[in-house]
């Protein structure tokens, strides 16, 4: 059975979706929708021959070679151009996804939708997309095996432009509206965090005061959403 994670992740995958799962690990994903939705294509990205072979062997299982194409790769370099029209990210960090969007852009002409699942520093997704006319449309916080995930959704714009402040990044512009019982346990658990760095940073004999005031406005900002 597929996690709640990549069920999640899967429920933002239009009917008929033709998409490409960069770091598929197992191809789970790509595997369940390809078995619930037999109109749907994929293609599994890996970069590492391990999980490149179960990929393989997940995909040889089902037998679903005619519905999913895996392919041995870094990011988005698997693909070729206007291959398919949506891309999920999921279970790696915010920055490295942030990278593989940055490195393989020229080949998101035809992307409509950008599913991330960064399992950490999130504002780094968001701000890719918004610069590059993502329009956050969907966010989703969940919780697995004491891991709080979130999940962050692009569409492509039209012509709106997304007016994210950086507070907006950091908590999302959805999430930080919603301030739902799970992203309160998230922020506060991050504001404990941030409240001991900061003392331990103040108590250190250098100090990197600009860090320090860095860290407080951000403290203020989380003491600010939790209300
Ligand atoms: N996407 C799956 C999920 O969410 O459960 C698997 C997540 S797993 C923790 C991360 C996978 O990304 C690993 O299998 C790793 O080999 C792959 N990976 C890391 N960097 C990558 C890159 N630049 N291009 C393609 N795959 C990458």
């Amino acid at each position: 059975k597929l996690s709640e994670r990549l069920l999640n992740v899967a429920s933002f995958l239009p009917q008929g979706s033709n998409f490409a799962d960069i770091g598929s690990d197992h191809a789970y994903l790509p595997c369940y929708v390809c078995q619930n939705d037999q109109t749907a294509r994929a293609i599994a990205g890996e970069v590492n021959e391990g999980p490149f072979s179960s990929a393989q062997d997940t995909v040889e299982k089902y037998q679903l070679n005619h519905l999913i194409d895996v392919r041995l790769g870094n990011g988005l370099s698997v693909l070729k151009h206007d291959e398919v029209e949506q891309v999920v990210i999921a279970g790696m960090g915010g920055s490295l996804i942030r990278s593989i969007l940055e490195e393989g852009k020229d080949k998101l002409s035809k992307v409509e939708l950008i599913i991330a699942q960064p399992n950490v520093d999130e504002k780094n997704v968001r701000h890719w997309l918004t610069l590059h006319d993502y329009e956050i449309q969907d966010e989703v916080i969940l919780e697995e095996n004491g891991h709080t995930y979130e999940i962050i959704v692009g569409k492509k714009g039209t012509d709106k432009i997304n007016h994210l402040t950086e507070k907006d990044l950091l908590f999302g512009p959805i999430l930080g509206k919603e301030k739902n019982e799970l992203f309160c346990e998230k922020w506060t658990s991050e504001k404990e965090k941030l409240i001991r760095v900061i003392n331990q940073m103040k108590n250190a004999k250098i100090q990197d005061e600009l860090k320090i005031s860095h860290f407080e406005k951000q403290l203020a900002w989380i003491e600010e959403v939790l209300g």
